[in-house]
């Protein structure tokens, strides 16, 4: 029995689901269908994609319940966790590092910086950080233990560590948090934003990569789009809504990047039911065609967006 199954077992045939009536962002009670989807990874169900009319962030409705998102992600053997190998891991360090210093050396900010890579994941991002001028690197997620990647290197270099979500000393100001791949997994991302708030000195950086709803792919493929990966993404930004919803919380966008993700793979795996012992080498091989039918329609997989941080913090937990 795989890892998954006994996880299954151990409650995702249970997990408690709730009927949104309202967009959880702004309270909106209208909204469009853009998606009638299912979950193709645990098997808990069908769940429809809808966009607020007010605010047009769209949300997974049925929403799982928040004390039991934990499950998905306890055993680190998600798709949120790649453990590449060989090759695919070398490729993937390499652009990470590229992506990494592109923006770190775009950002007026003098050095030393310290820098937080909130929800770390299997800590690709983080390794890739702190091979960059030697900036001091806090990965940081809500697994007691670093990921298998980061263990080595916490050892070896002194210039990044591991913390827990609560481990993490309220206290501590960073001058860069990067937010990759993570606002679209939490139930209340205002409340997230209004802590990494919180984290960051007088104009620090905050730096949000999100899947892109708006995707050439999406309206392709549907519910087979491999980023609506329903359940577990509770939000699904495009550029505009995640640029208003940062905004509303105190930031101010300076840049929105339009970044591509190989998305094929698990996209072709959900609609046909095969899998495959590949998905790296056929996610290189099918990566040019991703990036041109979105570029083709000014669009993108992924979206990054800089923001920095405003003096106020505009987060009222009971305006709405
Ligand atoms: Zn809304």
């Amino acid at each position: 029995m795989t890892t998954k199954q006994s996880a299954i077992h151990g409650g995702f045939d249970s997990i408690r689901k709730i009927n949104l009536t309202a967009c959880p962002i702004c309270g909106n009670e209208t909204y469009g269908v853009l998606v009638n989807g299912k979950d193709f990874e645990f098997h808990t169900g069908e769940y429809k994609v809808q966009r607020c009319n007010s605010c047009h962030v769209s949300y997974t409705n049925p929403a799982i319940n928040e004390r039991e998102i934990y499950k998905f992600y306890e055993d680190r053997n998600t798709p949120d966790f790649p453990n590449s190998t060989g090759i695919i891991h070398i490729l993937r360090q390499w652009y990470l590092a590229r992506n990494a210093r592109n923006i770190l050396a775009n950002l007026p900010i003098s050095k030393p910086i310290r820098i937080m890579d909130y929800g770390c994941g299997d800590g690709a991002y983080s390794l890739a950080l702190s091979t960059i001028n030697e900036y001091k690197v806090v990965a940081v997620d809500f697994h007691p233990s670093p990921p298998p990647l980061l263990a080595n290197s916490i050892k070896e270099a002194s210039n990044i560590e591991y913390k827990s979500y609560q481990s993490l000393n309220e206290l501590e100001i960073f001058d860069v948090i990067f937010c990759r791949q993570v606002l679209e997994h939490i139930p209340n991302p205002r409340q997230l934003l209004s802590q990494l708030h919180n984290f960051l000195s007088i104009s620090g950086f905050l730096i949000i990569e999100v899947p892109n709803i708006d995707s050439f792919w999406r309206k392709l493929l549907g519910k087979y789009y491999y980023t609506l990966y329903l359940p577990q993404h509770f939000y699904h930004f495009n550029a505009s809504s995640l640029a208003h919803l940062v905004e509303n919380e105190g930031f101010t966008v300076r840049k929105i990047n339009k970044l591509h993700t190989p998305i094929l793979p698990k996209s072709i795996q959900y609609l046909t039911g095969i899998k495959s012992e590949n998905i790296g080498f056929i996610g290189l091989l099918t990566f040019p065609l991703t990036i041109v039918m979105d570029v083709f329609f000014s669009e993108s997989t992924t979206l990054s967006i800089i923001c920095q941080r405003n003096l106020l913090n505009n987060f009222h937990p009971n305006s709405d």
